[in-house]
């Protein structure tokens, strides 16, 4: 009667969500200040004033049937437009409205690009590298693709490029790269960027057929300590990159994202109409018609990154002087330190026994790590602090 695939995916809980649950039920008894919940990657700052400005002027501006009318499907053309010149004035691309497609955030924009790769009566094959955001496997394997993960490189976070190179096949259509990433807070640096291009450049050659990079970067704006985040489609043409505006103007419930497809890419009219297609059959109508404008308006709004930064710090030295081994932040609100016992699992059980709510790295395709997100409040990430000292006395440190 019904999928049992859609059944167990809308009913089996997360770890996140148990997790969450918990931090619920600790909380009412022994009082939410006491409850350390670094369980979600929700951002807590508040959207910049200019957003609601925005919305305001916009609702009394422009006329309602207009505004609240669809818009064609791959968003309003002056939007477009003028996200294209912002693009071109941060990263000195050459792009135009042409390029862009408006979508829901970018999750959305992410499952449009697996559903516009996988071609039809084929085994179709996507990439990813761990550890990774585990929604990709839900939305690669609903197109019938089939989604390999490169194992983690623990040293820096960055690519183990030996591991991948194996796993490429004539079946690949695409590698999925997020940085700054989910969990680990770390940015590919421009050697992983161009050492990546150019295995794929050979790869392309040697199976006769493009490979894309799926660039998924919804966290671009919040990085610290002044780290560029390469921008890949100046290093590699089959670049599709999805953005969102979800986290850099704290806008996750709004729906608003896009994906680029620039010119360069091969083949740019069937790239692009396979885009509209998929977004088409997956009934992606148009992103939110009123927040398409809101975003153009508030394109050169700085991301206010100054809490994150704090927050990052501040849990990566007291995690450090608790004992942990962790990258410094470099971007996005996560950490991912190693976990003091080889199972990650039990290790985030026992946290609980301090009310700190970690998730385990097995969940990211990382085993024998933690995630902790630091998009809370800071007292709270300060208050912590002595916990993560008793758990770790516990394993001896
Ligand atoms: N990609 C990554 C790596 C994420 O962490 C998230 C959300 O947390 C998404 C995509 C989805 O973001 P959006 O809200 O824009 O759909």
């Amino acid at each position: 009667m019904i999928s049992e695939k859609s059944y167990v995916l809308g009913t089996k809980k997360s770890t996140i969500r148990t997790i969450f649950e918990f931090g619920r039920k600790r909380a009412a008894e022994v009082g939410e200040e006491n409850v350390f919940d670094f369980s979600i990657g929700n951002p807590n700052v508040p959207a910049p004033e200019k957003v609601k400005e925005a919305i305001i002027d916009i609702l009394n501006e422009v006329d309602s049937v207009a505004l609240h009318g669809y818009t064609v499907a791959p968003g309003d053309p002056q939007v477009r437009e003028t996200i294209a010149r912002s693009i071109n004035r941060r990263f000195g691309t050459s792009f135009t409205g042409k390029n862009l497609f408006m979508t829901a955030g970018a999750a959305a924009a992410i499952t449009i690009c697996f559903k516009a790769l996988t071609e039809d009566d084929v085994h179709n094959e996507f990439i990813t590298f761990a550890p990774y955001f585990p929604e990709y496997k839900c939305f690669v394997e609903a197109m019938g693709s089939e989604l390999k993960v490169v194992p983690a490189n623990t040293a820096d976070f960055q690519i183990q490029f030996d591991k991948f190179k194996e796993m490429l096949t004539p079946d690949t259509k695409a590698v999925i790269v997020n940085s700054p990433n989910n969990p680990s807070g770390v940015v590919y640096s421009e050697d992983t960027i161009k050492k990546l291009a150019e295995i794929l450049s050979e790869k392309e050659k040697e199976f006769g057929h493009p490979i894309f990079i799926i660039s998924d970067e919804p966290y671009r704006e919040l990085v610290y300590g002044g780290i560029t985040v390469p921008y890949i489609p100046k290093y590699y043409k089959n670049t599709l990159v999805c953005y969102s505006w979800s986290k850099s103007l704290s806008l996750p419930g709004e729906r608003i994202g896009y994906i680029v497809v620039p010119d360069e890419v091969a083949d740019f009219e069937r790239v692009y109409g396979g885009i509209a297609g998929a977004a088409r059959v997956l009934t992606h109508v148009n992103a939110s018609s009123l927040f398409q404008r809101v975003v153009a308006r508030c394109v050169d709004e700085p991301s206010n990154i100054a809490a994150y930064e704090r927050n990052g710090n501040l849990l990566y030295n007291g995690l450090v002087e608790a004992g942990f081994t962790c990258q410094k932040p470099q971007g996005a609100f996560y950490l991912f330190p190693k976990a003091l016992e080889d199972d990650d699992y039990a290790f985030c059980e026992r946290a609980k026994k301090y009310d700190l709510l970690l998730v385990p790295g097995s969940d990211f395709g990382c085993p024998g790590y933690f995630r902790a997100a630091y998009c809370i409040k800071q007292e709270t990430i300060e208050k912590s602090i002595p916990a993560f000292k008793k758990l770790a006395a516990e394993y001896g440190k």
